[in-house]
This record gives structure tokens, C-alpha cells and sequence, in this order.
């Protein structure tokens, strides 16, 4: 308190920053045997057909149910796990859970469980040597085809180190993985990555959605469709909210989209349950 005042600050700034000091002191020590306390879970988010609006595939995203702390969400810690190399096991729970709940939809479900899943990997990870080996091995261990994995990687992270990168994503390619750009658009150097690194598909950032009520807006997202087609990848809308939106990207002959609007993040067993909900109705995916 003392050194705050001789810096003229005020001490409440003082006491913020100390809490999100002890804040990320508890996230990073409850972090260590996280996995062996089993509190890491994954949510599923739907991919939809924008035309059909059926089902197209899910994204996984991680959920941290901490008895005492509650829910501690990715923006919170995964840059902690990030930071103390926990991001190496923790995402190799990530691939090895989203493929096995895959393999699971597609033996009870059949041709109703999702097509594809996506799987966030972080830049610590695409760096390691094992990341190849780790996705090859849960996708034999679930007897999953590889081109129904999309792993999705920033723009900022394959531009960090280039070479190393367009290596170890040509490796995944040869498996026959999917590659997405995840928020695209908001990373430096966004229109090369499209021409020197094996993807497949943009995710078109959600700030660019949640705009399209702006002309210049309406405007980039168009162009950035016609060029992700010309090069012969998908698009997927981020954060799509409401029916002005979607009817948008329609008119805007945007393949596919996610957000709020279709449903939230959910759990696999609530997943499962609206398909089956779902099923005989006009409309596979009920609302979650
Ligand atoms: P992301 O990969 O861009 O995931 C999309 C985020 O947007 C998710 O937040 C999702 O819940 C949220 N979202 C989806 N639809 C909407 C919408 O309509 N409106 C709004 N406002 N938000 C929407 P979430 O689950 O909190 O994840 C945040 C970020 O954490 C992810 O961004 C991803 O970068 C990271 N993350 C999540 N799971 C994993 C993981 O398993 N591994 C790694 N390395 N990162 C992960
Ligand atoms: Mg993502
Ligand atoms: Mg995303
Ligand atoms: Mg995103």
C-alpha cells in the first residue's frame, strides 16, 4: 500500500491487481492435478448447415467444474496451463475425450451423430514434437476416419514460427485431418496464412457477425466468402445471435455458422439429447 501511494496510484488499483494475482496463484496451484481430480469436461457447441440448418458437426470446448471455485472458464486458465506446460496434457485429454465422444455418437447414433469435431489446440501444443503422434494414436484408439477431426488453430499462432508450423500442419494434413482457422480476421497477416499453410476452413471471427448490422461490414464478410471459395475452403460463421444474422449469411451464401442463436455450448449428454428430441422433426438440431 505503501509503494502504491508513493507511485500517486490508488490503492484499490493496488488491491485489483493483487487479487488477479491470487487469483491466478489459486488457478495455476488447483491446476497441477486437475486431471487426476477429473474436473476438466468438454461442452459441445453445434455446427450448422446455414442452408439446411441441420447438424453438421460440433465444437469442443473445455469446461473446469472446480468444487470450491465453480466454473472457471478457458479465457481463465488455459493461458495459465499455457504458461506451466499443463497445456500438454490437458490437450491431449481434450483430443483423446472429443474422439472418443465421437466414436461413441457415431455407434449409437449412426448417421445422426454429428459429422465432424473440432478440437482447439493452442500454440504450446502445434510446437510439440508429439502432436502428430498424440492424434494419430486417439484416432486409432477410437477407430475414428481422420477427416472427421477438424483441429482448429489460430492465425497468430501458425504465423509465429512459420516453418515449424507449415511442418508439423502438413504432418496432420498427411493423416488426413482437417485444418480450421479459428477468429479469423482478427490476426495479423490474415490474407497470406490462406496461401502458404494446408487449411480448410475459416472460421470468420465473431466480432465480424456481430457487426453486420454496417454496411462496410456486410461488405468484407461477402468478399471474404467469395474468396474462401475460390480457394476451395469452407466457411464458418462465429457468434451467430439472431435471425437477422443468420438470414444474412444466407443471402450471403455462407455454408456453415455457430452461436447462441442454434444453442450454447452444452454438455454430450445434452447434445444427445436434442438430436434425439430432434429426430422425425422438420428441424434435427432442437434448440438446446
Ligand atoms: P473459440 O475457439 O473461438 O470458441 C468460441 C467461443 O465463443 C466459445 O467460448 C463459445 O462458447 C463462444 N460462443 C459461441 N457462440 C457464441 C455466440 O453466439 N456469442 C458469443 N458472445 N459467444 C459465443 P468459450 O467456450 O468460453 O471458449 C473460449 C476460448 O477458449 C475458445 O475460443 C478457445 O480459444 C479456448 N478454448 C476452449 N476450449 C479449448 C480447448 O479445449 N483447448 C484449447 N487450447 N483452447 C480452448
Ligand atoms: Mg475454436
Ligand atoms: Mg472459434
Ligand atoms: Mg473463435
Amino acid at each position: 500500500e505503501a509503494k502504491a501511494e508513493k507511485l500517486d496510484r490508488p490503492v484499490v488499483f493496488d488491491r485489483v491487481l493483487r487479487d488477479k494475482a491470487q487469483r491466478r496463484l489459486y488457478v495455476e496451484n488447483e491446476l497441477r492435478d486437475v486431471l487426476s481430480r477429473n474436473e476438466l469436461t468438454l461442452f459441445y457447441q453445434p455446427i450448422i448447415d446455414l442452408e439446411t440448418e441441420e447438424l453438421r458437426g460440433v465444437e469442443a470446448l473445455i469446461r473446469w467444474f472446480h468444487p470450491v471455485g465453480g466454473m472457471i472458464p478457458p479465457d481463465e486458465f488455459i493461458s495459465v496451463a499455457e504458461e506451466m506446460d499443463m497445456i500438454i496434457p490437458i490437450g491431449n485429454f481434450v483430443i483423446d475425450e472429443a474422439c472418443r465422444q465421437l466414436a461413441d455418437w457415431r455407434n449409437r447414433l449412426g448417421e445422426h451423430a454429428p459429422d465432424n469435431m473440432h478440437v482447439n489446440v493452442s500454440r504450446k501444443q502445434l510446437e510439440h514434437p508429439t502432436l502428430i503422434s498424440v492424434v494419430e494414436q486417439a484416432l486409432q484408439k477410437h477407430g475414428l476416419p481422420a477427416g472427421c477431426l477438424h483441429l482448429e488453430v489460430t492465425e497468430s499462432m501458425i504465423m509465429h514460427d512459420r516453418e515449424a508450423s507449415i511442418a508439423t500442419l502438413n504432418g496432420l494434413k498427411k493423416l488426413g485431418v482437417k485444418l480450421d482457422v479459428d477468429d479469423f480476421g482478427t490476426g495479423y497477416s490474415s490474407l497470406s496464412c490462406l496461401c502458404d499453410f494446408p487449411i480448410d476452413a475459416l472460421k470468420l471471427d465473431r466480432e465480424f457477425v456481430k457487426k453486420s448490422d454496417r454496411d462496410r461490414e456486410v461488405t468484407l464478410i461477402h468478399a471474404l466468402i467469395i474468396l474462401a471459395e475460390k480457394l476451395g475452403l469452407e466457411v464458418i460463421a462465429e457468434g451467430v445471435e439472431n435471425t437477422e444474422q443468420l438470414a444474412l449469411l444466407q443471402d450471403l451464401g455462407c455454408c456453415l455458422g455457430q452461436g447462441y442463436y442454434f444453442s450454447r455450448p452444452v454438455s454430450g449428454q445434452d447434445l444427445e439429447e436434442s438430436i434425439l428430441v430432434g429426430l422425425g422433426t422438420t428441424s434435427p438440431v432442437a434448440k438446446v
